[in-house]
């Protein structure tokens, strides 16, 4: 493989990266110096975030992040630093707003570092959880054309005008909702099948737990998956058969499946180019190190797990292009593999 390229290639992206970061870094301190000194005014806005929407052109979400990280950059230098640096993401900057302060930002700053929106609303959950969490099973009826009611809107340019600093946020509620550290609300949109399914668990379920909660119902269900996922899991499927002439489903014993299965810990074994391996669970299969159809032997030592795709791969370095791309043009994956070539083809 191309290696050479592909860190040429990737040392690029990691300067475009961080020229990106230190860009918008240098625009947020720009914009806290404008708004402090209320440049906006004299070019006839209310306020920091109508000039940003109208004037620069920025979304009403986009324009309020801005505001909200220049407010931040303004008070504390180290969140200019975190960000130049890309430790902190400007959409985690939003949340870490709602927590930070002159007395805890040492403790409080370096744990929104390298954290999604998503997980900093965890943050926030856990450093400021809600009093009362209410244990909440709602069932609503879902309004016909349900989207404009669902999610929150922007602020308007009204509202803008009363403060600069004090929009809503103008995000869509997430699917999960951090409430504690522990707590999570679950917005799941059923069908009425499903609540039939549910009420005939909680009903078969009334005698060894009476009045179990619709949360209890369903992980014991889960439970239920994964025991069975674990067995299954336990005995070692034999691999999926490949649809080709050379790779023919392996006999291999059961007891060298379940060794190599333990020895590789259940994960795919592909060395990366980084020194670590891929470590995929999903769709594994058993592979022949030194390929089958040239006499390797179905022993623990020549066998590892691969995931779909790098069994994929490895078959197409064992056995080459012109073989496997007739292969993959049936299969219909001739164009991701079609500029490629590998060395030995
Ligand atoms: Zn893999």
């Amino acid at each position: 493989m191309d290696t050479t390229t592909a860190r040429a290639f990737s040392s690029r992206l990691a300067d475009l990266l961080s020229r990106e970061q230190a860009a918008m870094a240098d625009f947020l301190a720009a914009l806290a110096d404008f708004d402090q000194r209320r440049l906006w005014e004299p070019l006839g806005y209310t306020s920091l975030w109508l000039y940003l929407h109208r004037e620069l052109g920025l979304s009403k979400g986009t324009a309020h992040f801005r505001v909200v990280a220049a407010g931040l950059v303004a008070r504390f230098p180290e969140v200019e630093a975190a960000l130049r640096d890309g430790r902190l993401c400007i959409t985690s900057v939003v949340e870490l707003a709602k927590v930070l302060t002159v007395e805890n930002q040492a403790e409080v700053l370096p744990r929104f570092f390298h954290r999604s929106k998503q997980e900093a609303q965890a943050v926030v959950a856990e450093l400021r959880p809600r009093e009362v969490v209410p244990r909440r099973e709602v069932m609503t009826a879902i309004p016909v054309r349900p989207v404009e009611l669902a999610i929150p809107l922007p602020p308007t340019a009204d509202e803008a005008h009363a403060s600069s600093t004090s929009t809503p946020t103008p995000t869509p509620r997430p699917a999960i909702e951090p409430l504690t550290a522990d707590l999570r609300r679950l917005h799941v949109t059923v069908s009425r099948r499903f609540l039939e399914k549910l009420e005939a668990a909680k009903d078969a379920l009334s005698h060894a737990r009476p009045g179990a909660e619709a949360e209890a119902i369903l992980e014991a269900g889960l439970d239920l998956i994964l025991a069975q996922q674990a067995k299954r899991r336990a005995q070692v499927k034999r691999p999926r058969k490949v649809e080709s002439p050379v790779e023919a489903p392996a006999s291999v014993p059961a007891e060298v499946r379940r060794a190599v299965w333990t020895r590789d810990g259940g994960r795919c074994q592909w060395p990366m180019d980084s020194g670590e391996i891929c470590g995929s669970t999903h769709r594994l299969e058993l592979d022949h190190v030194h390929p089958k159809a040239r006499g390797g032997p179905a022993t623990e030592e020549n066998l590892r797990i691969l995931c779909e795709p790098h069994n994929k791969l490895a078959a197409w370095l064992a056995y080459g292009e012109r073989w496997m791309g007739r292969y993959l043009k049936v299969r219909g994956l001739a164009q991701d593999a079609g500029s490629v070539r590998w060395p030995g083809s």
